[in-house]
């Protein structure tokens, strides 16, 4: 589930409403007004068809973090080496970051290259690398095996980093505002492209890629958002896969925080259930965007499957099984869905399921894409939608945004780099 470049929830830095002047010339409606609201044509109309099974395309080759640490172990030995092996392995790769063999000292120089060859094969070729935020934000385009390209976002905050993750060359679920879903889906990654993804960034890190870090301190990526291309929970097997790599501790994971990772969807509703007891706590991120049917079924086609009630349902299974809060994901779309009385609505639908606790609503200034009719909200008209949800007692921020210069809405990058010549490349890192 791509929205923007900046898909970072547990943001401290996220623009808290209660520091926004309010708009004079907004007249403020007494909560009590509730009305229906009148429904409001979208001015784009989405008439890509949803597609839940990727195409099927040449498979990725297997890499040492597409396997767990009993294959790696059988794998280490069918390779004709001593099983103990797998695990100096993946201290290497998951603890150490290193992948040039070269440094793997505690293994004989004879079977380094080998190893790395059948176990390590290049899955993510860069292809462009953008930065901006003063050197806090760098996009990256990848090449897969077979020319699918995918982005990633690492975002560097003054208490955390974020690594923004693709899940899925191209989307299939065809959410008319977002550059990625116009594009159709391409193909499902693998659990080793997804997590190589998070290695990039750390690796990035280790090397002092981002902007000056703290002296003597290396950051880690603390956080993981599953945000950029696709939607995860259509491509469950591999996305498990990866969030059970992260998480596992190191050596054989890179022993992340459930805590600090994110799975954002556009409301899979069986797939949400099947996360709820996959053991791995993350937080889930819900992109609702319109509290009513007949709106929602436009701006997130998916809602003709499963509609507003049973993913808000589903969500709130969610935080009741993990104990985690769930984040409400609100794109704010000029005229389209940021009227008053859909913040109302919004607050109802929520506060239908129980106390506040359990929620929070991000809203997310929308990133237009290259030549759509959508765009943002007026900032009168997201103050007022703040406000009514505020009155509501609705735990809520507005998203600060990140890499708007960088084609940073999600899709964009990949969507305007379709013919990059294979000499466009950069160098690929060593670590
Ligand atoms: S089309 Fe896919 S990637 Fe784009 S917003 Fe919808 S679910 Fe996310």
């Amino acid at each position: 589930m791509s929205v923007t470049g900046s898909p970072d929830l547990s943001s401290s830095e996220a623009r808290t409403p209660a520091a926004r002047t309010p708009d004079p010339a907004t007249p403020s409606t007494p909560a009590s007004d509730v009305v229906v609201p009148e429904y409001v044509q979208p001015p784009d109309r989405s008439t890509l068809p949803l597609v839940f099974t990727a195409p099927r395309r040449g498979k990725p080759p297997v890499h040492w973090a597409d396997l767990d640490p009993t294959q790696r172990r059988s794998a280490m030995e069918a390779a004709g080496h001593r099983a103990y092996r797998a695990r100096q392995l993946s201290a290497h790769y998951f603890e150490g970051l290193r992948a040039d063999p070269a440094t793997w000292t505690d293994l004989p120089v004879a079977v380094r290259g080998e190893l790395a060859s059948t176990f390590m094969p290049p899955l993510l070729t860069p292809v462009r690398e953008l930065t901006c935020d003063d050197g806090d934000t760098v996009k990256s385009l990848w090449k897969l095996h077979d020319g699918a390209l995918v982005e990633s976002v690492l975002m560097r905050y003054p208490d955390r980093v974020t690594m923004c993750v693709s899940s899925q060359a191209g989307c299939g679920m065809a959410c008319p505002f977002c550059a990625t879903g116009q594009g159709g889906l391409q193909r499902n990654m693998s659990t080793a492209e997804i997590v190589e993804q998070v290695v990039d960034g750390a690796r990035k890190l280790a090397a002092g890629t981002l902007a000056d870090a703290e002296a003597g301190r290396t950051p880690r990526v603390s956080n993981v958002v599953f945000m950029g291309m696709g939607e995860p929970l259509a491509n469950y097997k591999a996305v498990s896969g990866a969030l059970r790599q992260l998480t596992t501790p190191n050596p054989d994971g890179l022993g992340m925080s459930a805590r600090g990772i994110t799975v954002s969807t556009v409301g899979l509703v069986p797939r949400i259930h099947e996360l709820a007891t996959e053991g791995i706590p993350v937080t889930l991120a819900l992109s609702l965007h319109a509290p009513d049917d007949e709106l929602r079924d436009e701006l997130v086609p998916v809602n003709t499957r499963w509609n507003v009630d049973e993913v808000v349902d589903a969500a709130w299974e969610y935080a009741k099984t993990t104990k985690r809060r769930v984040s409400i994901e609100y794109i704010l779309i000029r005229d389209v869905n940021d009227q008053p009385q859909r913040a109302e609505q919004l607050a109802k639908v929520l506060r239908r399921r129980g106390t506040w606790g359990w929620v929070h609503v991000n809203l997310i200034p929308l990133n237009p894409t290259p030549g759509s009719r959508w765009t943002a909200s007026r900032r009168r008209d997201e103050d007022e939608f703040v406000r009514r949800l505020q009155a509501r007692g609705v735990p809520v921020t507005v998203r600060d945004t990140r890499g708007r210069e960088i084609d940073g809405a999600c899709g964009q990058l990949a969507a305007g780099s379709a013919d990059i010549d294979a000499a466009e490349t950069v160098p690929a890192r060593r670590g």
